[in-house]
């Protein structure tokens, strides 16, 4: 039987995890760091076992990534599993790192033929989903579904030693208005790839002006563009925001980036193509250029 662990920092999609590992027929060990609270999380997830590595006073997870590839590498498991979460992937690229396994991001799904692992996985944004055949050990970014019920058993804990952690939290302070701003914002305007140019933003200051809204994006236009600090993206891997309005702007409305917005309010979404996804999931839809829809509706606020 093929053995799975599943690296855990937090416990979004911890259930989803186990269930993606299982399709494999793995055996699961979650390998938790944090909180007792969270290691009782992922016990109640669905695994067989928890290993549980508590950590010191003011330590990141991430000083914890040589422990426990180590321990990743004395168990040898053919499958390594973490979600996209930046603390979790530390683990997960290390304890890879250590087992020499293939790293796969956007995994889907996975499951065993033979000797072989088969991953489905999301590729170019999302748009294909592609099937590779891991024949070596695999670590996979799981871009899983929602979790699923809850398991009615609890997995035993047990403890991992940490030794002495790498490195130590001196200070925590606030980023600046750029990461608050997007997440606590009443009125959210987005912009993605329907935008053509950097400078464009200039099309879209006054209307932020006019609604009293902060700027959010999708992520190619924040990670691939470099348009908009990332840290105002939105979306399953980005922030996940609540305002009370959320304008979106040459958006297509993938299911990564609505996850971001599923408890906005009120969604208006401006898009020149009237079969865009967004629109299913807007509120108010303007079929339209967003060229000629923002400053009309900066002309309308302002009379
Ligand atoms: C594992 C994974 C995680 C991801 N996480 C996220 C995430 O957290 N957040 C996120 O946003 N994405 C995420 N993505 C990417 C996501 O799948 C989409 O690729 C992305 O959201 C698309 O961005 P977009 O809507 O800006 O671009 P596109 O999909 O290219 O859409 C552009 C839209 O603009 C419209 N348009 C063009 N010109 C105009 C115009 N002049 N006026 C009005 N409309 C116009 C077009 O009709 C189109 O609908 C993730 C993908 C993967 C695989």
């Amino acid at each position: 039987m093929t053995a799975a662990w599943i690296l855990v920092t937090d416990a979004d999609r911890l259930a989803a995890c186990v269930a993606l590992a299982r399709g494999a027929g793995a055996s699961v060990t979650c390998a938790v760091v944090g909180p007792r609270e969270l290691a009782d999380l992922a016990a109640a997830a669905g695994p067989d076992e928890v290993r549980w590595l508590e950590p010191a006073a003011e330590v990141p997870a991430e000083a914890y990534a040589a422990p426990l590839a180590a321990a990743v590498a004395a168990a040898g498991p053919q499958l390594l599993v973490s979600t996209s979460a930046p603390a979790s992937r530390v683990l997960l690229g290390a304890a890879a790192a250590r087992l020499g396994a293939a790293l796969v991001p956007g995994v889907l799904a996975v499951r065993a033929d033979g000797e072989v692992l088969v991953v489905d996985r999301a590729a170019l944004d999302g748009a294909v989903v592609e099937t590779l055949a891991v024949t070596g050990p695999l670590a996979a970014i799981a871009d899983p579904g929602d979790d699923p019920e809850p398991s009615a058993s609890t997995a035993p804990v047990t403890v991992l030693d940490g030794g002495a952690p790498a490195a130590l939290r001196v200070e925590q302070r606030q980023a600046g208005a750029a990461t608050s701003g997007v997440r606590d914002a009443a009125r959210v305007v987005s912009v993605g790839r329907g935008l053509k140019a950097k400078a464009d933003l200039d099309v879209i200051a006054p209307l932020l002006d006019a609604l009293g809204a902060e700027l959010g994006c999708t992520m190619p236009v924040a990670d691939d563009l470099g348009w908009v600090a990332k840290e105002r993206y939105v979306g399953r891997s980005g922030q996940h925001i609540a305002p009370r309005l959320y304008l979106a702007l040459g958006i297509s409305g993938a299911p990564q980036h609505l996850e971001g917005v599923r408890d906005a309010r009120v969604v208006v979404a401006v898009n020149t193509d009237p079969q865009a996804p967004i629109f299913s999931a807007a509120d108010y839809g303007i079929v339209g250029d967003l060229y000629d829809v923002v400053p009309a509706l900066v002309d309308a606020l302002h009379r």
